[in-house]
């Protein structure tokens, strides 16, 4: 058992794998589904609006997006900016040219360990020959 403060209303509470309580994730669960029937009411609302019209806060509904616990149809104007380089998205922590810019990267860091590892393998073997 591990007692924990909850991070959203700062109570004591039995931490299972949520960093939040039991009765927050009972109410983000609630604004969660206010938020999905705001938008169906209102596709065309950005996410000041929607923090207006229901008990979420412009954080919280950024939150949701970049968790992928709110997942958008066809809602064009709800777009926050990304982590990355500030350009607006609509999913995830970055924008679609970070992810794929960020996936080459790490690729390419991935690429260059393994050059040097053959190189050293390599090396070896013509050492020991
Ligand atoms: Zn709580
Ligand atoms: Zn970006």
């Amino acid at each position: 058992m591990a007692i924990a403060n909850c991070k959203r209303c700062g109570r004591l509470y039995n931490r299972i794998g949520r960093d939040i309580c039991k009765d927050c994730i009972r109410e983000e669960d609630d604004v969660l589904l206010e938020i999905r029937q705001y938008l169906k009411k209102h596709p065309q609302a950005n996410i000041y609006e929607v923090a207006d019209g229901t008990a979420a806060t412009y954080e919280e509904i950024v939150a949701f997006l970049r968790d992928g616990r709110l997942i958008l149809r066809d809602n064009p104007n709800m777009a926050y900016p990304c982590e990355r380089c500030g350009t607006l998205t609509q999913s995830g922590r970055l924008c679609a040219n970070c992810t794929q810019a960020l996936a080459k990267e790490l690729g390419q860091a991935a690429a260059a360990i393994q050059k040097e590892e053959s190189q050293g393998k390599r090396g070896k073997g013509f050492l020991s020959r």
